[in-house]
């Protein structure tokens, strides 16, 4: 789950790390609001789940309040690689003597937080990592410790050279891997780190991705979710309870259970095609959830075919059928379905289907190759 600017800002003030103040603006009216509260310089960003704002002109100065209401016109409903801005931050402006990155996340192959930081802050970190990696210091961090005083030390002596700037960095460093921890976080990182010319280190921007499977025991990160921003098949799946992860191929996936999802969509590949989705119903699937999940994969317009694997075992093929038949009936569905049943009650979930005029399928090859020639066009 990605949060916002200003939540990972919060997450950030709460961990002690200095972080300048700031207030959300819905209408252009409350910026120039906020903005008049402030007096002076402020700044007005664009809150989506997406780095590179700045690029795309989601950040902007204002001199004043009346500026920073125009600026907030123009950014409110602008689109930044795809994604709507409905708030906007509106913060003091600082003034930037250097920019440089701090960013610490969950290292898979390590199995542990790895810390990232370079003096080349307030530009694309990749490019940075790509084309000179000599200009970035890692540091993997042993979960049973933590960071330790001299790790930070060290990953803040690659960043300046006045002792002074050394020490309040490594404090935020730390204080960063403390928020990244208590977050259940796989990403924070902090771009650009600045220092001002009164020689203060501070936090401008925050940026922060939850690990899904800590949601469960931090209530207060959930509450932190913005549907609005998510993409609205993601919202409703996780809704019904269902897997989905959207893909950009042109056959369309039902499947229960995730292994069985991932050999369907190797198979769909293997003769051929190509996914338009992971999607995997659960286990003791009810006819609502295959409702919603066949309303999930029509909603792509890439959809030439969908292809229903399904292997009974706690979910019963009958229940499996029932959802197919329901939701043609509820609902207009264009692509062709093709169907695979095997397992818990599959003669009766064949005879349902029959009876509603879909043939079904108990091989798997078998269906996967049909559902790859309907969507490449064949009949
Ligand atoms: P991003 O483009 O989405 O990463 O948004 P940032 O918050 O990192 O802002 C992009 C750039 O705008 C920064 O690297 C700064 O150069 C500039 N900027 C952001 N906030 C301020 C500020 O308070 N004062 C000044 N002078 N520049 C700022
Ligand atoms: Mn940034």
């Amino acid at each position: 789950m990605d949060i916002h600017e200003y939540q990972a800002k919060e997450r950030f003030r709460a961990a002690g790390i200095d972080v300048p103040p700031g207030e959300i603006a819905t209408t252009p009216e409350e910026a120039e609001t906020i903005a008049a509260g402030y007096g002076g310089t402020v700044v007005v960003k664009a809150q989506v789940h997406s780095g590179g704002r700045g690029k795309a002109g989601g950040v902007r100065l204002a001199k004043d309040a009346a500026e920073a209401k125009e600026h907030a016109t123009a950014i409110l409903g602008m689109d930044i690689k795809g994604l709507t801005v409905e708030k906007v931050l509106v913060t003091p402006a600082e003034d930037i003597d250097t920019e440089a990155y701090v960013g610490v996340l969950m290292d898979r192959k390590k199995q542990a937080a790895t810390f990232m930081v370079s003096a080349e802050g307030g530009v694309d970190i990749e490019h940075v990592a790509h084309e000179t990696p000599e200009l970035i210091r890692k540091l993997t961090v042993d979960p049973r410790y933590g960071i330790l005083p001299h790790q930070a030390f060290w990953l803040a002596n690659f960043l300046y050279d006045d002792p002074k700037l050394i020490k309040q960095a490594s404090k935020i460093i730390a204080q960063l891997y403390d928020a990244f921890v208590n977050s259940g976080a796989s990403m924070a990182e902090i771009n650009p780190l600045i220092t001002t010319s009164a020689g203060e280190v501070k936090a401008i921007d925050a940026k922060m991705s939850i690990d899904d499977s800590e949601l469960f025991r931090r209530p207060d990160v959930e509450a932190m979710r913005d549907t609005s921003s998510e993409p609205a098949s993601e919202v409703k799946a996780r809704e019904a309870g269902l897997s989905y992860v959207k893909l950009d191929g042109d056959v369309g996936c039902c499947v229960n259970g995730a292994g069985l999802a991932m050999a369907t969509m190797d198979l769909v590949k293997y003769y051929g095609g190509e996914p338009a989705n992971f999607l995997d119903i659960g286990g003791s699937s009810n006819p609502d959830k295959v409702v919603a999940a066949l309303e999930i994969i029509t909603s792509d317009p890439n959809v030439k075919a969908i292809l229903f694997n399904i292997f009974g075992g706690i979910t019963r093929c009958d229940d499996v059928a029932r959802g197919i038949v329901e939701a043609t009936n509820r609902i207009d569905i264009g692509p062709p379905i093709v169907i695979r049943l095997t397992g818990t009650n599959e003669e009766l979930a064949l005879e349902i289907l029959s009876d509603a005029g879909f043939s079904a399928y108990t091989s798997m090859d078998a269906v996967v190759e049909k559902a790859v020639e309907l969507a490449a066009g064949g009949a």
